[in-house]
This record gives structure tokens, C-alpha cells and sequence, in this order.
């Protein structure tokens, strides 16, 4: 437990999800320590990451693992003294296949070409030798590294612009998007690969092709280039799933006097000395605040201290998704399973994005003799989504699943989340859109904004932006920053 002092700083930090908790946990390794609230809307803490366990079943609601190559996890999980708990995917579940659209609404699963990372073909000859793309499409890709840099590098290009010009048509439609799509659910036309895939566009920038900075990624991160399973390995979870985090973080947090508060924010004020936090009825008082909620939230809290923050924030949409778990009689499904899990490009006409094969990449997941699918639907391309009900969300699945994997039975478990504008898109702009945000906040005393909305979407990132969020909200407020309130 830490003593508070009379002159300690108090950080409200509103939003009780991964951004707010890493806030919170890098707060109390500061010296002095200031006193720290979180404020929370909902019932429970962690925002979208819940696991949810019964009868069996090891269910998550949104997210199912993060990349452990980034440390602001690995160093968390270490802190918490959590590190036992990681389990990384199954062997013999490190790739994920695609589904190959054939004639007459048929197709074939396929394994995503060995070294094909995202964007970036890391090896040619199996990649040539893919049935993935028809010939002239798998030479067009092979073709990547003669295709010019562009000249004039322009501020931002769409994922899709940018991926047919490098790898042409058929790569984009067959592959690109697909895998994108499992990850941003973001309209390619519109997404911004200057936000989205930085790593990409740069790779263009200094090697000239993403086939040659491929090569060189992986020859420099693994001393070989055969690097496919091994990226698969790189994903962890929990043994008893993502909750295990979010506990965990709670019980530290609690037992080292972070005060947590069931309400809802619904604006912030700054008199010149404090701010002022309006929750429910009542007003809070603190030196310093973290925003961690998503930006939609954030501008109308922030409508009267900051119309052009509030304007910024406003503009970054979100899209809708729906994830459907559902457990299965393993002799009801006639694939194998043996992958992390599928994705379906749009130009199949399926309804659903993805599907992850949860009890293939851990165990512990499904009863003995079932299998647990979680399958993606919705996204920036497919909004409709929010007008259906949850058992016409579960027919269009069941329907996907039956042509893609052989389902044949009806799931004996089976539960929907929604999630309706959880999924920030970082579309054309967004970079600089965010410069502009990070100028606004910065002008404002002790005021940091975090979350998934800004700098990345993933797991790790959302910690980063956290802990950057409560260094912002506890700097010491100079007067020349007082006066721009
Ligand atoms: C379906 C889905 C699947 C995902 N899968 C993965 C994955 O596999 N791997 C990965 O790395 N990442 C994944 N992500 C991304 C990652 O989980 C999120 O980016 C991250 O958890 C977001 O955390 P956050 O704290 O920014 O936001 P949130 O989790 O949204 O937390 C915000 C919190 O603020 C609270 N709040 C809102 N309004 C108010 C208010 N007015 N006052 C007080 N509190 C308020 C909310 O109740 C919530 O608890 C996934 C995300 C989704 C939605």
C-alpha cells in the first residue's frame, strides 16, 4: 500500500480498459507516487478483453493472444509475475490457411505461402510454388522486386493502391486483403498505409521492393529467412486465457491503493489550477488526467476545454464486428483444423472475415472431443451486420462454415459478441490527424489521451500508449502551457 502525501499528485484515469490499467501500473512505479483513480463505466474492468469460461469452454471475447516480439507485455507480464502463464500456439498449428475461391461458389483451404508476411513475400520459390494465386499472378508477385519505388513518395497511399502496384490484382484480392482485413476489419480503398502498415511503406522507401526488405527483416532477425512458423510462435495467450491480464492487473492495482470507481464520465474542465472530472452527479478533482476511453468518448468530454481536439477526435471513425464462438462434436467437422486458424478474401462472397481455430492453437480451450471456432464477421466493408439479430449473425456463419470446413453438425455451444464501434479505423489522414491530436493534448496541462484509436491497435501498442498517456498527465504543468487553457 503507498502513502499518499498532502502535496501528491491525483491522476484521474477514465477508461478502465488495457490503456487505463497500464496507465495506472506505470503510475505507481513513478517516484513520488502519485494517488491514483480509475474511473469506469462498466461493471468490470479490462474494456473489450474478457474471457469467459464455462462448462469447458475458454471463450474470448475479443482478443485471443499478442505478438510477444514487442516488449511492453512481455516486461508487464514480467512485472506482474505472470511470465508461467504464457503459452505460446501449438506447434503444429503455426500458419493459417486461405480459402481459394474456385468455381460455382467451391474453393479449397490453402496454407498462406511460407514467408508471405502481410504484404511482404520473404521467400519466392515457395512462393512459386503456391497454389494460392494462378501462374501469372504467383510471376507478377515474384516480379515485385523490378516494379520501381514510387519517385515522389506521397504522404499517405491506400493499402489497396499500394499492394496492387507492388504485387498487382490478383495478389491483392487473393491474399492482401484478406489478411488485412483479419486484422484492421478496415476498408482497404480507404485505409492508410502510412498508419497502418508504416513497416511496409518504409520497406519500399529503403530497399526498393518488400521482397528485398523482407529478406533482410528476417535474415536479421533469425539468421535465416525460413521465418513463417516461427512468426506463428511468436503469438501468446494465457493458459486460462487474456483474463489472466486483466486479474491480475486489477489485484496489483488494488492492493497498491489504486482507488477504482463504477461511473461514468461525462466531462472535464480546467480552472486554470486543477481539472475538474464531471462524474454522474458529482465532480472529481485531480492534478492530472489520463483519457482512456475510445475517441468517440473522448470528444464530448473534451467539447468545452478543446473544440479542435474534440473535432479530431470526432473524425476517427469505428467500425462494427461480431465475433461468434462456437464449440463442436470434433466428428462434425471434416477439415483437420490443423492451422491457427482461415481467412476468407471478399471476392468469395462469404459473409464471414476469419475464422480462428481456438482450441488448434491452445489447449484447455474446448471439452475433450470438441473443437472451438471463432469466427469474424462485419467490419468497415460489411456495416449491415448491426441490423441483424444474433441467430441471423449465427445462420450466415453456419453457412460459411459448412462450405469452407466441412461443419456438419449444429454447435453444441455457441455464444455472439458484438462489438459495435470498437474497432478504430485508421483511415487516409490518420497520421496526420494524429499529429494534430498529440499538438492539441500537449497544449493542454497534464492531459494525456490512450487507447486503441491513435497509434496502434494491438495489444502491446495499447500498453505503450498507456503508459505514455499517464507521463504526459503527471509532467509538471508550466505556466506558459496554463495560459493556452
Ligand atoms: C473483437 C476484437 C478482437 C481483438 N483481437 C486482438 C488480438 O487478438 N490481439 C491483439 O493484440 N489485439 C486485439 N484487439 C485489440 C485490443 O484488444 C484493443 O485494441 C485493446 O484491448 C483496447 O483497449 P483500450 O483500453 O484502448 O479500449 P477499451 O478496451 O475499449 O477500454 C475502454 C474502457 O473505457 C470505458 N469507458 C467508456 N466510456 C467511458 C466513460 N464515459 N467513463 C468511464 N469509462 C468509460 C469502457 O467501459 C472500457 O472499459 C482486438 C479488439 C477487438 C475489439
Amino acid at each position: 500500500m503507498v502513502n499518499h502525501s498532502k502535496n501528491q499528485q491525483h491522476i484521474i484515469i477514465v477508461g478502465g480498459g488495457l490503456a487505463g490499467l497500464s496507465a495506472a501500473e506505470w503510475l505507481l512505479r513513478q517516484s513520488p507516487t502519485p494517488r491514483v483513480t480509475i474511473v469506469e463505466s462498466s461493471h468490470r474492468l479490462g474494456g473489450v478483453i474478457e474471457t469467459v469460461s464455462r462448462e469447458g469452454w475458454l471463450i474470448e471475447r475479443s482478443a485471443d493472444s499478442f505478438l510477444s516480439v514487442r516488449p511492453e507485455v512481455i516486461e508487464l507480464v514480467g512485472r506482474l509475475g505472470i511470465s508461467k502463464e504464457l503459452v505460446s500456439i501449438h506447434p503444429e498449428a503455426r500458419r493459417a490457411l486461405i480459402w481459394s475461391p474456385r468455381k460455382n461458389n467451391s474453393g479449397v483451404l490453402l496454407p498462406i505461402p511460407p514467408g508471405f508476411r502481410l504484404l511482404a513475400p520473404g521467400q519466392i520459390v515457395p512462393f512459386l510454388q503456391s497454389n494460392v494465386l494462378s501462374c501469372l499472378g504467383r510471376l507478377r508477385v515474384a516480379g515485385e522486386r523490378f516494379i520501381p519505388k514510387q519517385k515522389k513518395q506521397c504522404a499517405d497511399e491506400s493499402l489497396e493502391s499500394f499492394a496492387v502496384r507492388r504485387l498487382g490484382q490478383e495478389a491483392f484480392d487473393k491474399l492482401v486483403q484478406p489478411l488485412v482485413s483479419g486484422i484492421w476489419t478496415a476498408d482497404p480503398s480507404r485505409l492508410s498505409m502510412a498508419a497502418a502498415c508504416p513497416e511496409f511503406f518504409k520497406m519500399e522507401q529503403d530497399w526498393g521492393s518488400l521482397t528485398r526488405g523482407e529478406k533482410k527483416r528476417i535474415s536479421q532477425v533469425n539468421g535465416s529467412s525460413d521465418a513463417s512458423g516461427a512468426r506463428y510462435g511468436q503469438f501468446v495467450s494465457f493458459k486460462y486465457g487474456m483474463q489472466t491480464l486483466i486479474d491480475t492487473l486489477e489485484s496489483h492495482l488494488r492492493s497498491a491503493g489504486v482507488k477504482i470507481v463504477q461511473d461514468k464520465v461525462s466531462s472535464l474542465q480546467y480552472d486554470g489550477a486543477e481539472w475538474q472530472v464531471a462524474l454522474g452527479k458529482q465532480m472529481a478533482r485531480a492534478s492530472g488526467v489520463v483519457l482512456a476511453v475510445p475517441a468517440s468518448v473522448a470528444s464530448p468530454i473534451l467539447a468545452t476545454v478543446s473544440s479542435e481536439l474534440s473535432a479530431e477526435l470526432r473524425n476517427i471513425e469505428f467500425a462494427g464486428a461480431a465475433i461468434v464462438s462456437l464449440g463442436f462434436h470434433r466428428q462434425e467437422i471434416t477439415h483437420p483444423l490443423s492451422a491457427a486458424g482461415m481467412i476468407v478474401p471478399r471476392i468469395a462472397g462469404k459473409r464471414i472475415l476469419a475464422a480462428s481455430f481456438s482450441s488448434s492453437k491452445f489447449s484447455g480451450r474446448a471439452p475433450a472431443d470438441s473443437v472451438l471456432i471463432r469466427a469474424f464477421i462485419g467490419g468497415a466493408l460489411d456495416a449491415g451486420i448491426a441490423e441483424l439479430t444474433d441467430e441471423e449473425v449465427l445462420q450466415e456463419v453456419l453457412i460459411d462454415l459448412k462450405t469452407t470446413l466441412g461443419v456438419c453438425g449444429r454447435p453444441i455451444m455457441v455464444q455472439v459478441d458484438r462489438w459495435h464501434t470498437s474497432m478504430p479505423q485508421y483511415n487516409l489522414g490518420h497520421v496526420e490527424r494524429i499529429k494534430r491530436i498529440r499538438q492539441f493534448e500537449a497544449i493542454l496541462p497534464s492531459l494525456g489521451l490512450a487507447g486503441s484509436a491513435y497509434e496502434g491497435v494491438g495489444i502491446p501498442q495499447v500498453i505503450h500508449s498507456g503508459q505514455v498517456a499517464a507521463a504526459q498527465a503527471i509532467k509538471q504543468i508550466s505556466s506558459s502551457s496554463n495560459q493556452n487553457v
